[in-house]
C-alpha cells in the first residue's frame, strides 16, 4: 500500500496480519511514513509493529520513542560503515504483549516442543535482553537455521559503530548540501531530498527526523534515460556500487540495479523513474564532491548539446 497514507495501512490489515513492516526511511525517495499513526493503527488491532531504521541509524531516529515493537537494521550499511561485512540487528522493545492474542502466536505462547516443551512467554521476561521474542530468534533462526555471524564480521561492526556519530552527522550535512546543489542545476529533472523547504513533505518528515535524513538519496536526471550512462560514467569520486551508508560516496541506478525487477507501474509505485540516480553520500571533502557532480553533469551537458554546425532548422 502507499507508506504515506495510513487509512491504506488500517485497510489492509486483516485477521492473519501477524505484523505490520515499514522502513522509516524508504529507499530511494527518502519515503518517510507517520510511523505514530500507523503504529496505533496496528496496536488497535493487537500486531506488533517492525521498523526497518537501516537509513536512519539510531543517531536520527529511535522508532520506539514513536511506536515500533521490534527495530531491525541492516548492519551492513551504516552501522559497519566500511562495506566490508554483511550482518544484521534486529532489536526488540519488549513492548509488544504477545499473550493478549494468544492464539496467534502459538510458537511463544504455547509449549514448544522443540525446546523441551517450554512456553516462551512464560520463561522469559525481558531481563538481561531475554525478552520471548529474541529468545525464540536467536534458538530457532540463529541456532537452527544457522545465520550466524564469524566474529571478524562482528568485529568490523562493532568498530564501525564506534564512529557512527560522527559519520552520520558529517555524512546528512553533505548530502543535503549536495542536494541543495543539484536542486539548481539545468540538467537535473527533480530531487528527492524532504529536507529542501520545497519538498511536499518538508515539514512533516522535519518534525519526525529534526536532526536530518541521513545519506542517501535520489535525483531525476533531465535529459532522459539516455544520458544516464554519460552521467555516471563521468563521475569520479562516486563508486558505482549497490551498497549505502559507506565512509566511500557511491552512485547507483535503481531502475537497472536494486529495482530492476519492477516493471514501469511498479518503479512509479516506489516513486522512481527510469532517469533516478541515486546517492549514497561519504565522508569526503564536500567540495570535491560537489565539483565531482559538477564536471558529471558537464558531461551530459556537452553529450546532449546541439553540434556547433547543426543545421538551424526554421
Ligand atoms: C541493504 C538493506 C537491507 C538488507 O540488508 P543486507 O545487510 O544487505 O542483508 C534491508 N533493509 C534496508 C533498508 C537495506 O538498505
Amino acid at each position: 500500500m502507499d507508506p504515506l497514507d495510513p487509512e491504506a495501512w488500517r485497510a489492509a490489515l486483516r485477521d492473519t496480519t501477524r505484523g505490520v513492516f515499514l522502513e522509516s526511511i524508504g529507499n530511494p525517495v527518502l519515503t518517510v511514513p507517520d510511523l505514530r499513526a500507523i503504529a496505533d493503527i496496528a496496536h488497535a488491532a493487537d500486531v506488533p509493529v517492525v521498523v526497518d531504521n537501516t537509513m536512519a541509524t539510531p543517531v536520527l531516529l529511535r522508532p520506539f520513542e514513536h511506536g515500533a515493537d521490534i527495530v531491525v537494521h541492516s548492519a551492513t550499511k551504516y552501522l559497519g560503515g566500511h562495506g566490508t561485512a554483511i550482518a544484521g540487528v534486529i532489536v526488540d522493545g519488549g513492548t509488544f504483549d504477545f499473550t493478549a492474542r494468544p492464539a496467534r502466536w502459538p510458537r511463544l505462547t504455547a509449549p514448544y516442543p522443540r525446546f523441551d516443551g517450554i512456553v516462551f512467554t512464560d520463561a522469559f521476561d525481558g531481563r538481561e535482553g531475554r525478552t520471548p521474542f529474541l529468545v525464540l530468534a536467536r534458538a530457532k533462526s540463529v541456532h537452527d537455521l544457522g545465520p550466524t555471524l564469524s566474529p571478524t564480521s562482528a568485529s568490523q561492526i562493532l568498530l564501525g559503530i564506534e564512529t557512527l556519530d560522527l559519520r552520520i552527522r558529517r555524512q546528512t550535512e553533505t548530502a543535503l548540501d549536495l542536494a541543495r546543489f543539484l536542486a539548481q542545476q539545468f540538467e537535473v529533472a527533480r530531487v528527492h531530498h524532504p529536507g529542501l523547504p520545497g519538498h511536499p513533505e518538508h515539514e512533516q518528515v522535519s518534525r519526525l527526523l529534526p536532526e536530518g535524513l541521513g545519506s542517501v538519496f535520489s535525483f531525476d536526471l533531465a535529459g532522459g534515460p539516455g544520458v544516464v550512462e554519460t552521467f555516471i560514467d563521468a563521475l569520479e569520486l562516486f563508486a558505482l556500487v549497490a551498497n549505502i551508508g559507506d565512509v566511500r560516496s557511491l552512485v547507483v541506478h535503481p531502475a537497472t540495479t536494486t529495482h530492476s525487477r519492477l516493471d514501469a507501474v511498479g518503479r512509479a509505485d516506489a516513486g522512481i523513474d527510469l532517469t533516478t540516480i541515486r546517492l549514497s553520500v561519504g565522508v569526503e571533502d564536500p567540495d570535491d564532491l560537489r565539483a565531482d557532480l559538477a564536471q558529471a553533469l558537464q558531461a551530459v551537458a556537452r553529450a546532449t548539446a546541439a553540434p556547433a554546425d547543426a543545421p538551424v532548422l526554421r
